[in-house]
């Protein structure tokens, strides 16, 4: 068992040191955690923080290899153990982000960068505050096509190893547009995996909406499509913000992909993929 999507008390929403999760990763058997801390750097919203020890601050370049040297240290003291400790990332994708993104992370020793989309418009439609403000201007259809266009910049963008919560729009928005929100347009989804198939880009099984809204991301009328353009790379992670979420749902996530035709999921390290047969 895997979680390649973890966030510690370095992200400013969640809770658990690194040494907390890995000893729970250890307790619950899983072989390998990828760490992936919120990197959100939109200049139009005041949430490009990382916190240490109890104390939030700007995420610059130095506070990210912080970061690294303290996940380093730990993947070094859990080293003879059976548990795989990789450095990731979540960076919160808007279009634009490409050159700062580039410099911030360059020459830094990531396993596997996660690309997320998680504001449209400099709005937060993942956050039970914000997104009705983005919904009450936009219908289903518009959210949608503005999300997948984001979505294409970001696999256009080369940057990534694997998206985020692929469909993460439904979490706040079924309650908003109720099932509008599930007609995703066939010709906008097909393009979405042909694109992700050319640039070799994996898409991620996301357990935390089994917590909130008692289903994956992303819904199986999505991963038919994947399924249908022969899709491969996939990613699985519980989206943990605590240390009692790690590892949640994984194992059901492994029958999921398993339903839809996949027979592996992949690991990586130093930013290259490892197959691993579930
Ligand atoms: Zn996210
Ligand atoms: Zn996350």
């Amino acid at each position: 068992m895997i979680d390649y999507h973890v966030h510690t008390h370095h992200s400013i929403d969640a809770e658990g040191t690194v040494r907390e999760y890995c000893k729970q990763a250890i307790k619950t058997g899983l072989k390998e955690i990828c760490f992936t801390n919120h990197c959100e750097l939109d200049p139009f919203r005041n949430d490009s923080l990382i916190r240490f020890t109890d104390h939030k601050q700007p995420l610059t370049r130095e506070a990210l290899l912080r970061l690294q040297d303290e996940i380093f240290r730990e993947r070094e003291f859990f080293r003879r153990s059976s548990l795989k400790v990789r450095f990731g990332l979540e960076i919160g994708y808007y279009d634009g982000i490409e050159p700062y993104l580039k410099k911030l992370l360059e020459d830094i020793n990531f396993d596997f960068l996660l690309g997320s989309i998680h504001c449209l418009d400099h709005i937060c439609i993942d956050s039970s505050k914000e997104s009705s403000e983005y919904f009450i201007k936009h219908s289903a259809s518009e959210l949608l096509h503005n999300y997948f266009l984001a979505i294409e910049k970001l696999i256009n963008s080369q940057l990534f190893d694997s998206i985020g919560h692929l469909d993460v729009y439904k979490k706040y928005g079924f309650g908003f547009y109720k099932e509008e929100i599930n007609t995703v347009p066939e010709e906008i989804i097909r393009k979405i995996f042909r694109m992700m198939k050319e640039k070799k880009i994996a898409f991620e099984i996301n357990t935390a909406g089994l917590r909130r809204i008692n289903q994956f991301y992303p819904s199986p009328s999505i991963m038919e499509y994947a399924q249908e353009q022969g899709l491969e790379l996939i990613t699985v992670g519980s989206d943990a913000h605590r240390v009692e979420d790690l590892g949640k749902g994984i194992k059901q996530s492994f029958e999921y992909a398993k339903s839809f035709g996949f027979d592996a999921v992949y690991g990586f390290e130093k930013r290259k993929a490892t197959k691993i047969k579930i």
